[in-house]
């Protein structure tokens, strides 16, 4: 019997539910939307190899995390409850020094079958081993965007390696010719990279037409530096280096004033929201999203790594926005709902460029399956709001990737096997790191 796991099928999707009414969603086998309607099911009999029924569940476009370091599962749960700098310095970076190209593979295999599991199809990932990252995201059947973490700490010796590691990604992604698969330009911070390292990065992004993704305005320390050091605040120097594009995406954005908001909107930067990272390491703001909003950003949102989250849930991080920027403003109109779905869908897939993050004809078929039959939607007054308010990752029952099941009815094939080679590279990065 052919296993609808293996690879891409035209599939037919039946009687499922697209914004309140039933219907059928043909996807043909190029992994694309061919049909959305009535009777989808009898117009392609024949064509379709599978049919998964869809009785009982609500399709949306696969959610889309703009901000995390996916191999960052291992330290899931490794050090919590600290200061931010005691806690890189102390717990996070003494065992990221051990971290070997297998071990990012493992963890990044772990963080896909979460996000599959959860309802994500696509994510934007920053970290080292890249290459490693890459052969995971092929795997395991899911979209990223990779850049690697350049980080030259003012040191023209470092940098060079740096810019090395950077082109080296860069082809290694161009050879592998997986549409899936996307490579970014990394500079980590502006207090991590210097000024020759951050230009060089916007003329490498330009000239091979990559994206861009940096960590921006996270602490108010950060900003504070910032304008000790340079005289100006960071937005306006990122802006001088060149770093501002529309394919630039900015994680954090917490300690921005109004003009710098106008700035990333006038250039097009997609924001990514943190709030579950942000709340965790108390950055004591929120990303100003009513500012943003007004500026014309394209606003999304990311988990941030496993180790200030402590998961890859995108249901939760909707719901701690949406919860984060009424508590935060003092005024529970900000953030409804559906805007807060928009940013993990429509937003993430326009800031990665995979698609249009929605269910139309001709759109990418990223879609999952969200179960009716849970307590979490029940009753089901309104779709939205059971799914940005009461339900979580555990809500999704299907995942579907470029055309491809990668979940059907919660099974994902070899899940087991996967987390226990995931588990057995923690266990070992942590002996190597005490055994130094
Ligand atoms: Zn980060």
């Amino acid at each position: 019997m052919t296993d609808i796991f293996e690879k891409k099928y035209a599939l037919v999707i039946t009687n499922v539910a697209v914004n309140g009414k039933p219907v059928d969603i043909f996807i043909d086998d190029t992994g694309t939307i061919a049909g959305i309607g009535d009777n989808e099911r009898t117009k392609h009999k024949g064509e379709a190899e599978f049919i998964i029924d869809g009785d009982g569940a609500i399709a949306l476009p696969g959610l889309v995390n703009t901000h995390t370091h996916a191999a960052m599962t291992l330290l899931r749960g490794y050090a919590d409850d600290m200061v931010l700098q005691d806690w890189l310095s102390q717990k996070i970076w003494p065992l990221e020094a051990h971290l070997k190209g297998d071990d990012v593979y493992w963890g990044t295999r772990l963080a896909c079958t979460e996000m599959i599991r959860s309802g994500t199809t696509a994510f934007n990932d920053m970290y080292f081993f890249m290459e490693d990252t890459a052969r995971a995201v092929e795997e395991s059947g899911i979209r990223a965007v990779l850049s690697y973490g350049f980080i030259d700490l003012f040191d023209a010796g470092k940098r060079e390696q740096e810019i090395k590691a950077t082109q080296n990604l860069a082809s290694h992604i161009r050879n592998l010719k997986n549409p899936r698969i996307k490579a970014a330009v990394g500079p980590h911070a502006i207090y991590t990279v210097s000024k020759e390292g951050l230009e060089w990065c916007a003329e490498f992004a330009r000239e091979h037409k990559t994206g861009i993704h940096i960590h921006l305005s996270e602490t108010e320390k950060e900003v504070n530096d910032c304008i000790a050091r340079y005289g100006k605040r960071p937005v306006a120097l990122l802006e001088e280096y060149g770093i501002l594009t529309p394919n630039t995406i900015a994680a954090h954005c917490c300690w921005l004033d109004k003009a710098e908001c106008r700035f990333l909107g006038n250039y097009g930067v997609s924001v990514s929201h943190n709030p579950v990272s942000n709340m965790k390491l108390a950055t004591n703001r929120a990303m100003p999203y009513p500012d943003l909003l007004d500026a014309g950003a394209n606003i999304c949102l990311g988990t941030d790594g496993c180790a200030s989250n402590n998961n890859l849930d995108m249901f939760e991080e909707v719901k701690v926005a949406a919860l984060l920027q009424k508590f935060y403003w003092n005024n529970p109109t900000v953030l409804p709902a559906p805007e807060a779905l928009l940013m993990a869908t429509a937003n993430g897939a326009k800031a990665l460029g995979f698609g249009t993050g929605t269910l139309t004809v001709g759109a990418p078929a990223d879609i999952i399956l969200a179960s009716i039959h849970t307590t979490c939607n029940t009753p089901l007054h309104h779709a939205t709001s059971n799914l940005v308010y009461s339900c979580n990752g555990g809500v999704v029952e299907t995942t579907i990737c470029d055309g491809r099941v990668l979940m059907l009815e919660r099974e994902i094939p070899g899940e087991a096997a996967l987390r226990e080679g995931a588990s057995r590279a923690a266990h070992d990065l942590v002996l190597r790191a005490q055994g130094s």
